[in-house]
């Protein structure tokens, strides 16, 4: 016996959790999301949380990422206390060669609508004096910010269910197959039949893709964050690599690794994250670093979001990314604008999977 829904997400973390609550405000009749884990055990569990725009390159990117950050005001409002908070972003550099490269990102992020200033020293240490006086000067825009992740994808799927939203948890899908107009999902639990299906499984986009024949050039890229114990605060914006927690702990780390989906934690990490945090804001010399953690990003292939109708296959979409905490909101209304409404409110082609082919 299967069970009937009409749309089915594979994968509950920011994305599917992201595309249920945006699609269930639209139609909350039978929508189902099925999680082989719980939805925070992946990247959404493990990662920095910046809602950041100000340096997303091209330009086209960046005005995407805009649109995204946009929409998060007013989904804070809709869906709770998701703490959002706009600090503003600073990319501080430290050479003249890296001042032109600021000036000719200011100049293209312009066109699309994303004010950038370039600061000098004195004008970035007044407005973030914990910063290294090295420094020498600085990208600042007002748009960017953070976003407490668990929080974000508890309220998503709080809000979910209430529009009556079904959430599966420890269920992993197994196989999928096509039948007269249906996908049949199978997974360890039980079979379900759906009309339209989304693969949002992040790191697993590619393995769940090869169920219905699809090379998904998604790989997973290991990120280490190292975190500091609680301090008073002391910085304001979001910097470029590390920002303070609205409880006070500091998370630092950039670091990308292919490492397969091995998400452990290494001390030369620990060494060089160490490193590049002093010299960015040399007082977390006297902080004391209480954990690490290592999360997988969702890498697709040019590092560009894979996302729309999946070609060839009536009613399948897909939705896999990095930055997917910054691209949720304006991800889920897309994807549900598309299988509400069969288009989109901006043009996605750029997205489109069949970049790929
Ligand atoms: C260290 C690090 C720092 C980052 N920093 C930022 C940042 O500052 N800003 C930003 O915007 N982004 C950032 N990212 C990226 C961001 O976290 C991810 O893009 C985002 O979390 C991806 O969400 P997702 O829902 O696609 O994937 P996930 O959260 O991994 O969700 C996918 C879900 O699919 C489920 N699943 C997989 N296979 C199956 C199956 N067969 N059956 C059922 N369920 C399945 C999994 O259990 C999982 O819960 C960072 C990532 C890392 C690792």
């Amino acid at each position: 016996m299967s069970r009937e829904y009409e749309t089915v997400i594979i994968g509950g973390g920011v994305i599917g959790s992201g595309i249920a609550y945006h699609l269930s405000e639209s139609k909350s009749d039978g929508i189902l999301v099925i999680d082989k884990n719980f939805p925070l055990s992946g990247s959404s569990g493990s990662t920095q949380a910046w809602v950041w725009v100000h340096t997303k390159t091209p330009s086209w990117y960046g005005e995407f990422s805009m649109y995204s950050s946009e929409l998060y005001g007013y989904l804070h409002r809709k869906i709770g206390d998701i703490e959002f908070i706009r600090t503003g972003g600073i990319c501080p550099f430290f050479s003249e060669n890296e001042r032109e490269h600021a000036k000719s990102l200011a100049e293209s992020q312009a066109q699309v609508g994303i004010e950038i200033q370039v600061l000098d020293r004195d004008e970035v240490l007044a407005r973030e004096p914990a910063l290294s006086d090295k420094v020498l000067g600085a990208t600042y825009s007002r748009i960017d910010g953070n976003v407490n992740p668990m929080r974000l994808v508890e309220q998503y799927m709080k809000a979910a269910k209430i529009n009556g939203v079904t959430y599966e948890y420890y269920n992993k899908v197994t196989d999928i197959e096509k039948k007269q107009g249906s996908f049949l999902v199978t997974t360890e639990k039980g079979l379900f039949t759906c009309k339209n299906l989304v693969l949002s499984a992040g790191v697993w986009t590619h393995e769940v893709g090869k169920m219905l024949g699809l090379d998904i050039p998604v790989h997973p890229v290991r990120g280490q964050v190292m975190i500091t114990e609680p301090l008073a605060p002391f910085m304001k914006y979001t910097l470029d690599g590390l920002r303070q927690a609205s409880n006070g702990e500091v998370l630092i780390g950039y670091s990308r690794e292919e490492a397969g989906f091995d998400r452990s934690t290494s001390l030369d990490f620990i060494g060089s994250t160490a490193n590049f945090a002093l010299a960015l804001v040399p007082d977390l010399a006297k902080a004391k670093i209480v954990r690490s953690f290592s999360g997988l990003r969702v890498m697709p292939k040019d590092e560009f979001p894979i996302l729309g109708p999946i070609p060839g296959i009536e009613n399948l979409y897909i939705a896999a990314m990095h930055s997917g905490i910054t691209l949720s909101p304006l991800a889920g209304t897309l994807i549900s604008e598309l299988i509400t409404e069969g288009e989109t409110s901006i043009p996605i082609e750029r997205y489109s999977i069949t970049r790929f082919a």
